[in-house]
């Protein structure tokens, strides 16, 4: 497969470290040395190019790959593919078969590397298909590299594929975003050729580079929290009287243990061919992060499922849960993931670099504007992208961005497109420089803006931000809306600017004219200022911005005519395939909530009642006791009353809670609906009961690990 920075980064990195870093890809060496020159060729054209793979090439890319593989110490073969559960799945087959004399052999041929047909019955499919309808494939993509996945002794050939039912329908979450990127490429071709830079440039692709961030708890106290081992977030905990008011645990030295996970983890990570780069603590305790180098979206999207899956299984080796969670623990800072994303010609010009002068700026500041054109017109689908029943705890807390869509253009790219507004074009100042008033310290280049942290979407000086996306998320599917809805502006804009150049043949004319309509039709949407203050809410209701706080209503938004044609126009999901993916994800949203109700219950019953009817009858007794040899001791006594009351409270509330989970919904929304409305209000309820009985119980009768025990030495 033809190298992107990020696996040439990998390979030579690899080098660099020594022996430090194998590298279990097929890709770059691995594949020139075991195919002909002419398949390499062939397949690299394919890939280039983006034209359709040569089946002739099939059977020899199968065969080096399974020598590759067998030479690695495999077995097995599997087709991996990511359906609609947010997670990975994989069916391994042997590469033993038998030969037509009865002889053991080990084969994979081209026909296998291609396409396979896994039972997928048991996937989501949203209702495209009846239960008994158990047809599916999978589909090889080339354009992401086969590898090998360790566990344990046994070493497995992963290859990367689209998933589609027996119909023909995408159920996975691959399939859209390559879609998306190809609809991106085409209207993003309009725009170049109308600059003129085109020649030489065969497509556009998205880029990606997505920050993780996450929990690491130990193993023994997350195994003694149900809440934890089956939702991922503790349900109930009071807070810790110490969070991140210090804000010391940021950038903070990275405790030994900690260090010696993230080394084992990039080092698994490195195998992989992904580009891990940056480590650092995060805001919360015990809370860290990892980046990696961005690539090519399609390529980073796999790397990002694959980075959460090593993250997870790292950490039980070295006695630790990693939780990847949106909110795992309130009162402190949750779990996203920033998607860093852009646009690059195959050539290697990233679209959202500004130009040094002139027409270079131009054309960069129309992809701006088709940017910003897109979040304005579809900020309810970018909100409805990233949601799920983790992301409602986050999204609108103080540490993330608002429910509310907005863009963030900085000063120095805000004030450029102010001049368009108003009919004029201006150079974009890079950079400036800051003296720090010492002699000793050489000068500072500053950025051409500042970061905005509370903007859900920000312009960072070459690329766009999207901050909501939540630490469990699969990024395939923001990214296929994002992809979607600016090649939709792109389209537009490029239309327009086609009229005008046909009208007045300047392409420079034309796109101020084209421009300052976009920018004076969607200001609206960009804001600079502090996106967790109130003053912006109330602002962004003024403008008449999409406000959708929790997943029920936010999903709506994939319901419209509109939405469900642009998908379809752009060749990126059928209105069919779109209704599947929105049931699915309503479904989704019911059975975690369903799931969370339920373990809260348990919980309940079996841990936090019986502590306050232990701590009861202490204080029962002692109070008897004291009395009855003539002291009188209110304390106790206003004890025992508060901790009879809240318990009551939290008896009748959990009876609320199982009434209102037997009545499910006629369909996934209207369930969802009752979720949002009355279960969680509710549950918000029984944890304030819980959250009271467990400060006021005595620390011996508490069953659970507390917050301070979970997230401080
Ligand atoms: P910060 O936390 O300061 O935002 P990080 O270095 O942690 O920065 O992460 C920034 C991410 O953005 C990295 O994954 C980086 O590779 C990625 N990135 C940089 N340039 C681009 C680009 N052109 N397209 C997509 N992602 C990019
Ligand atoms: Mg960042």
């Amino acid at each position: 497969m033809p190298d992107n920075s990020a696996e040439r980064w990998v390979r030579d990195a690899a080098s660099q470290f020594g022996d430090r870093y194998g590298i279990l890809t097929f890709t770059g060496e691995n594949v020139r040395r075991r195919l002909s020159p002419s398949a390499v060729q062939r397949l690299e054209s394919t890939l280039q190019q983006g034209e359709r793979l040569d089946p002739r090439i099939a059977d020899e890319v199968a065969n080096a790959m399974k020598d590759w593989a067998i030479d690695n110490g495999c077995t097995h073969y599997c087709h991996w593919f990511q359906p609609l559960t947010g997670s990975t799945a994989e069916k391994h087959d042997s590469f033993l078969s038998i030969d037509s004399n009865g002889q053991p052999i080990t084969e994979f041929s081209g026909d296998q590397l291609i396409q396979a047909e896994p039972d997928a019955s048991s996937f989501p499919s949203g209702g495209i298909r009846d239960t008994w309808e158990a047809r599916g494939y999978t589909a090889w993509d080339p354009t992401s590299p086969a590898f090998i996945v360790r566990n344990g002794v046994e070493r497995t050939l992963c290859i990367p594929t689209c998933f589609v039912s027996w119909t023909g329908e995408s159920l996975d979450q691959k399939t859209p975003l390559l879609r998306s990127d190809e609809a991106l490429s085409r209207q993003a071709m309009r725009v170049l050729r109308l600059f003129g830079s085109a020649d030489g440039v065969v497509n556009v692709t998205t880029t990606l580079g997505v920050e993780q961030e996450y929990f690491l708890i130990d193993e023994d106290l997350a195994a003694m929290r149900p809440d934890l081992l089956l939702c991922g977030r503790t349900i109930i905990g009071a807070d810790s009287p110490k969070g991140h008011q210090l804000d010391d645990h940021y950038f903070g030295s990275i405790p030994q243990h900690v260090q010696a996970y993230m080394a084992d983890v990039e080092q698994r990570l490195f195998e992989l061919g992904i580009p891990a780069k940056t480590r650092h603590n995060e805001v919360a305790p015990r809370q860290f992060e990892i980046a990696p180098l961005f690539e090519r979206s399609n390529v980073a999207s796999d790397h990002q499922m694959l980075t959460m899956s090593v993250l997870e299984k790292v950490a039980r080796r070295h006695g630790m849960r990693c939780l990847l969670h949106e909110k795992p623990f309130r009162g402190i800072n949750g779990t996203g993931k920033h998607n860093n994303w852009s646009m690059t010609t195959d050539t290697g010009h990233n679209l959202l670099s500004p130009g040094k002068s002139g027409e270079s700026n131009l054309q960069f500041l129309t992809f701006v504007c088709a940017v910003i054109r897109a979040i304005d017109l579809h900020a309810d689908i970018m909100r409805a992208s990233v949601a799920n029943a983790g992301n409602d705890h986050r999204l609108g807390a103080n540490e993330a961005p608002p429910a509310i869509l907005s863009v963030y253009t900085g000063d120095e790219l805000g004030r450029v497109l102010d001049k368009l507004a108003a009919g004029e074009t201006s150079d974009f100042e890079a950079k400036s420089r800051i003296d720090l008033g010492t002699t000793a310290v050489p000068h500072l280049q500053r950025h051409a803006g500042d970061r905005n942290r509370t903007s859900p979407f920000a312009f960072i000086g070459n690329r766009f931000e999207f901050r909501a996306v939540g630490g469990t998320a699969c990024v395939a599917w923001p990214n296929a809306v994002i992809n979607t809805i600016i090649a939709e502006s792109l389209d537009w804009i490029a239309s327009e600017m086609e009229g005008h150049v046909d009208a007045n043949g300047s392409i420079e004319a034309a796109a101020v004219e084209v421009l300052g309509d976009v920018v004076r039709e969607h200001r609206r949407v960009i804001f600079n200022g502090d996106n967790y203050s109130a003053d912006w809410h109330e602002e962004a209701a003024r403008r008449c911005l999409p406000i959708l706080r929790g997943t029920a209503d936010a999903l709506l938004a994939f319901r419209s005519d509109d939405v469900r044609q642009m998908f379809q126009k752009y060749g990126v999901l059928s209105a069919t395939e779109v209704d599947a993916r929105v049931d699915v994800l309503f479904e989704t949203y019911n059975h975690v909530m369903g799931i969370e109700a339920r373990t809260l219950l348990q919980m309940v019953e079996t841990l936090v009642l019986p502590a306050a009817v232990r701590y009861q009858t202490e204080l029962a007794s002692s109070l008897a006791a004291t009395e009855a040899v003539g002291v009188q001791c209110p304390a106790t006594g206003g004890r025992l009353h508060d901790l009879v009351d809240t318990a009551t409270r939290l008896e009748t509330t959990i009876g609320e809670i199982r009434d209102a989970i037997a009545h499910e919904g006629e369909t996934p929304d209207v369930h969802a609906r009752c979720i949002q409305d009355r279960i969680i209000p509710l549950m918000e309820k029984a944890r304030e009961c819980c959250d009271s009985i467990e400060s006021s119980v005595p620390a011996d009768i508490w069953p659970l690990p507390t917050y301070t025990d979970m997230l401080f030495d």
